[in-house]
């Protein structure tokens, strides 16, 4: 916001320009403009740069970047940037795209012309122990956070992959490590400092802005606001990870469904059920040679070792084990072996076509799903399709934006290998979406792309959760100075 004095300055510039009759306007707004990029003390590109390109690719972390060259780049390292950046891009008209650490599957942070805003150096921990809580800031990644947490105490539901960057995660929603237990993770934001579009850093909580407290829990990549930190509330750690995994032959994927489904029906809480449809076996096999199988990994989260054991005995006690041909069971684990070795992550770099539905027929939406697989492969064996039975988000869901539409969930990934396997992978997507549609209950804002399928972003809402925030935007961002979501103006 122009301060008085500066809006003194300025009106006072134009009226001398044009009281001597020379059109400075233009050159005279634009030296002040360019004095105010002086204060950002982060680093600037500009699209004339020479290493314009190299910093753009470097802003979304997959291998296959979109066509799309915002004006500028900040990299912000304070707060004060954060400032100077958000009023330099609304008096220049240039639109601002925020990142975090660039691993949202839509790209969105990439946009034609405007402001790119990276808060990926942003990356402070504040711990209360002895409150359970935690400033973080939004460029740290979900194991860093973990880790810092732990040795008081405390954990979080972090993504899965321990890389993934909090900032995006948190306000698309936030699938962690033991989320049926302790829900979406955005649900434990408690509070948040915002830049908003004109300017003021604000705090929001349940005492104050509620109603941007309420739209970081989940409004997903299209916030009209920069967020500095997030306030969580933590959860004690568990002391008993145990993890069983089952390989099982695509050929039975009738009785899997079935089973799984009665797994889901007998589990506590703390139990998360993961069936992952690839090519992961035999792993010292080319992808291309591998069989296409299920691989369900059951982990528990408990409050000690046998409690963890005792967790997986639906799992035990089911058919699972004797219907695969592969598996190992009970194996304890530390929280970094959690993070370790999940086969979904080598080639996630790769990924290019990315959906996801929240189901309550998960069976049905795999085996159509795993059958149209077998027909028509995608082009790259890496790809792979989740889900996880059972998240059983909270119904109660008035509090935030994340809306419930379902208790399980599954998402695909089309990897691309090469160039040319992009818009492939995007019509074979275009064809599993349509399959898949009967089965959707809605979808999760964080793994979708709402310009290929505006549809699904509403989807993620319900018409009044929609219409909400639709009327947030307009109070806090009247002018449009923050981009909406992906292809949405
Ligand atoms: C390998 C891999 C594993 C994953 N695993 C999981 C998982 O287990 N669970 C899960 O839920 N998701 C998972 N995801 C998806 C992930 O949650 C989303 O991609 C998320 O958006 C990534 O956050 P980011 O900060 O890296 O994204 P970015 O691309 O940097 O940001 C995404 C969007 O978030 C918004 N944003 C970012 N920073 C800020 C900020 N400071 N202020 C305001 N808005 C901001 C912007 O709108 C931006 O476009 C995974 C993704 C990958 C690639």
């Amino acid at each position: 916001m122009f301060t008085r004095r500066r809006f003194i300055g300025r009106a006072t510039a134009l009226i001398s320009a044009a009281w001597t009759g020379i059109a400075h306007t233009p050159v005279v707004v634009a030296q002040e403009l360019r004095d105010r990029l002086k204060q950002i003390g982060g680093r600037i590109i500009q699209r004339a740069d020479t290493n314009y390109e190299l910093w753009r690719a470097s802003m979304v972390w997959y291998i296959f970047k979109p066509d799309r060259y915002p004006d500028t780049i900040i990299r912000a390292e304070s707060e004060q940037d954060v400032i100077e950046s958000v009023n330099y891009a609304r008096d220049s008209g240039l639109r601002i795209a925020t990142r975090a650490t660039g691993h949202n599957p839509a790209r969105g942070c990439l946009r034609d012309g405007g402001m790119l805003l990276d808060t990926s150096h942003f990356m402070g921990v504040e711990i209360d122990a002895k409150a359970g809580t935690a400033w973080i800031e939004p460029g740290i990644r979900s194991q860093d956070l973990i880790e810092l947490i732990r040795p008081h105490g405390w954990s979080f539901p972090a993504a899965h992959t321990g890389i993934v960057g909090l900032g995006g995660y948190l306000i698309g929603g936030g699938l962690g490590w033991n989320m049926s237990e302790w829900d979406i993770a955005c649900r434990s934001i408690i509070g948040a400092e915002i830049v908003l579009a004109d300017g003021r850093k604000i705090v929001a909580s349940t005492e104050e802005h509620a109603d941007l407290l309420w739209a970081i829990r989940g409004i997903g990549p299209g916030f009209f606001g920069t967020v500095l930190r997030y306030k969580l509330k933590l959860f004690p750690v568990p002391r008993g990870i145990i993890k069983s995994k089952y390989i099982v032959p695509m050929e039975r994927t009738a009785e899997l469904m079935e089973v799984l489904g009665e797994i889901t029906a007998n589990k506590k809480k703390q139990l998360e059920i993961l069936a992952v449809a690839g090519r992961f076996v035999p792993p010292d096999k080319p992808p291309a040679e591998r069989d296409f199988t299920w691989a369900v990994s059951a982990i528990s989260f408990g409050r000690s070792e046998a409690d963890g054991i005792e967790l997986l005995e639906p799992v035990r006690s089911s058919k699972l084990p004797s219907m695969s041909s592969m598996q190992k069971e009970d194996a304890v684990l530390t929280y970094p072996e959690l993070y370790a070795g999940q086969e979904t992550d080598h080639s996630s770099p790769n990924r290019t076509a990315i959906h996801n539905i929240w189901t309550d027929d998960p069976g049905g939406a795999l085996t159509t799903l795993a059958e149209r697989w077998q027909k028509t492969p995608p082009r790259s064996p890496r790809s792979f399709a989740l889900s996880a039975w059972g998240i059983n988000p909270s119904p109660d869901d008035t509090d935030s934006a994340f809306t419930y539409t379902g208790d399980h969930y599954l998402s695909w990934y089309l990897m691309a290998e090469q160039a040319d396997d992009v818009e492939p992978n995007f019509r074979w997507m275009d064809e599993s979406v349509q399959a898949l549609r009967p089965y959707a209950r809605g979808h999760y804002p964080n793994e979708i792309n709402m310009q290929r399928y505006p549809d699904t972003i509403r989807a993620c809402f319900t018409e009044e959760k929609w219409r909400r925030l639709a009327e947030l935007r307009k109070k806090y961002d009247p002018r449009g100075v923050f981009h909406s979501y992906l292809g949405f103006s």
